[in-house]
């Protein structure tokens, strides 16, 4: 018999209690979209408020929405028309299709790292030399060709109105930068966030809630000076931490093993390059932790240089460790640099440029033209005030490069010769500069996050499933029950159910089955407490409160409950420490 895996285990306690479930059943299903019920989007909105207290609040991060459909536009100006591509095959037989890496990565054994740096014609190579089939008929498989990973549709009516659902939501933040910038009045370092639906239009996802082809993605681009890259919480907060790093040296030696740096020495050691992300990775780190997932489960491994996406210089991933899937990236901290807003700056012809003033201004030495109008006046007559404000916007470099090389610069439609201009130094006092920030990004898969949550809270206690939540993630935070359903104790429980809920807790009222059946349902739902109303309650107002964790009950008064369950669920106070033993 097959072993059967934590993904099964979770797939099937999340459907059967509405955490998630494959969309669109009713229809056959789809591959690649989930659909969250009551419980998993609760957990959801709190692994996402989470993130929110975790990373936006600290470092006073602006949150940004904007729309998924996007025009080509945005698109081909970040590369992604070109880049946002998989290489697939095709069955001859059953015509299906597949991801060619995938295929040699699943029956070849080879690395992804490896898989990476194929071309086409390699991986075509690759798939004949180990015989590769159909892994779902065995039939023979064509050529792989590129396949684009973005969705795309038209906007409107017009056919060529190309539009594309955005694959990461980072490209809304940068074509919106100069806005941006203006609401933060000019400030650097200034980080804005961007959570919501991303689309990639995988070619044949079968992982379930880890390789979606609509997901929801959080990014945040951090945007800083490039002259002043210093982050000032380094020092302050997180110089000593370390992080398990495999950085490229030791990958490219086929090291597997993950190296406990600090992050003072992992900088130092130029195995992370830039301050603000090493940063970023400190705060990954114990995030996932917060989620559940321990220290020796984490690890951050560098792309090499063929495996990084086109705009970044430097990339980690953040790989947890997942009982089917082994070593999955949760998230990507990227140095963008300042590629994403140049590229809009070149393609849009708009300035992204930020002008940041010195302290005292500065003389420098500037080449400019000076035209002669002794000699433009004669040889343009009417045309000469244009000749001349044509040349005053023209590149100096391009007007110096083009009279050397060619003899002659066209401005517009005026040739000019060397005898027009003058090109000379000018010493000319500077108030500031003007440059593209750059930018480093953490970037983080909610969904992912939200199945390891649930994969690394699972346990199994005495033929019973527990999940073990951080208590401040648990969707439903309290049980009420009345111990059985006569003599009063319904309408007591009723009543109990109500105060909590206008308290501001999420709270679940049942009256189904034993009390022990209801613990047991409570356990698998991940909620944390239990309350139970007995006969002793209609006595003197107490109720038994009952600990997922321990399965130990204490006992206190019903007046005290608010201000314990809200000091439990912030991790200010103990079980033990909720009332006396009953
Ligand atoms: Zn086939």
């Amino acid at each position: 018999m097959q072993k059967t895996d934590k993904y099964e285990i979770i797939s099937e306690l999340a459907k059967r209690r509405g955490f998630f479930w494959p969309s669109y059943e009713i229809y056959g299903g789809v591959s690649g979209f989930l659909t969250y019920g009551p419980l998993g989007t609760k957990l959801k909105q709190r692994i996402e408020a989470k993130f929110r207290d975790f990373f936006i609040k600290p470092l006073n991060i602006l949150e940004m929405e904007s729309s998924i459909v996007m025009p080509a536009k945005v698109f081909e100006a970040s590369g992604h028309v070109k880049a946002f591509r998989e290489p697939m095959v095709e069955c001859r037989k059953c015509k299906r299709k597949f991801r060619a890496d995938h295929l040699l990565q699943e029956q070849a054994q080879m690395s992804d790292t490896q898989t990476e740096k194929l071309s086409l014609q390699g991986g075509a190579k690759e798939l004949k030399k180990h015989g590769i089939r159909c892994p779902e008929c065995g039939g023979e498989l064509g050529k792989p060709q590129y396949f684009m990973t973005m969705f795309s549709t038209s906007i409107g009516p017009y056919s060529d109105a190309v539009g594309y659902g955005r694959p990461e939501a980072a490209q809304g933040v940068f074509v919106e930068f100069k806005r941006l910038y203006e609401t933060a009045r000019g400030k650097l370092p200034l980080g804005v966030v961007q959570m919501g639906h991303a689309l990639r239009n995988e070619i044949s996802p079968r992982q379930g809630p880890i390789r979606l082809r609509e997901f929801t993605i959080a990014d945040i681009e951090f945007f800083f000076d490039p002259k002043e890259p210093q982050c000032p919480l380094l020092k302050k907060e997180i110089g000593k931490e370390t992080l398990r790093l495999i950085p490229a040296e030791m990958k490219r030696k086929d090291a597997r093993r993950a190296e406990q740096v600090t992050v003072k020495e992992a900088l130092r050691k130029g195995y992370i390059k830039t301050e603000w992300q090493a940063y970023f990775m400190v705060l990954a780190k114990h995030f996932l932790k917060e989620l559940g997932v321990p220290d020796d489960s984490q690890r951050f491994i560098e792309k090499l240089e063929w495996e990084r996406a086109h705009y970044s210089s430097q990339g980690y991933d953040q790989e947890i460790y997942l009982d089917r899937w082994g070593w999955t990236e949760v998230s990507g901290h990227n140095c963008r640099t300042d590629y994403d807003l140049r590229q809009h700056m070149e393609h849009s012809g708009v300035d992204m440029q930020v002008f940041k003033e010195y302290d005292r201004p500065k003389l420098a030495k500037k080449l400019t033209i000076e035209p002669i109008l002794a000699k433009i006046g004669p040889t343009f007559k009417k045309e000469a005030s244009e000749v001349t404000a044509l040349l005053s916007e023209a590149n100096v470099q391009e007007v110096e490069n083009s009279l050397k090389t060619k003899g002659y610069y066209m401005a517009g439609s005026f040739k000019i010769l060397p005898e027009h201009i003058r090109i000379m130094h000018k010493e000319i006092e500077e108030s500031g500069r003007r440059f593209l920030p750059h930018v480093v990004e953490p970037s983080f898969g909610i969904d992912r996050l939200l199945y390891a949550a649930l994969e690394y809270a699972y346990e199994k206690r005495n033929e019973r499933t527990l999940l073990k939540l951080p208590r401040e993630l648990a969707p439903v935070q309290v049980g009420v029950y009345p111990l059985v359903t006569k003599g009063g104790l319904t309408k007591k429980a009723c009543q109990l159910h109500r105060m909590l809920m206008k308290e501001g807790f999420s709270v679940e009222y049942d009256e189904a089955g034993s009390i022990g059946r209801r613990y047991a349902r409570a356990d698998e739902a991940g909620t944390p407490l239990c309350i139970t109303v007995d006969y002793r309650t209609l006595k003197d107002n107490t109720v038994t409160i009952r600990d997922r964790d321990s399965w130990k009950q204490v006992r206190t008064r019903t007046e005290r409950l608010p201000e314990t369950i809200r000091a439990y669920l912030s991790y200010t106070k103990n079980f033990k420490d909720m009332g006396e033993s009953p």
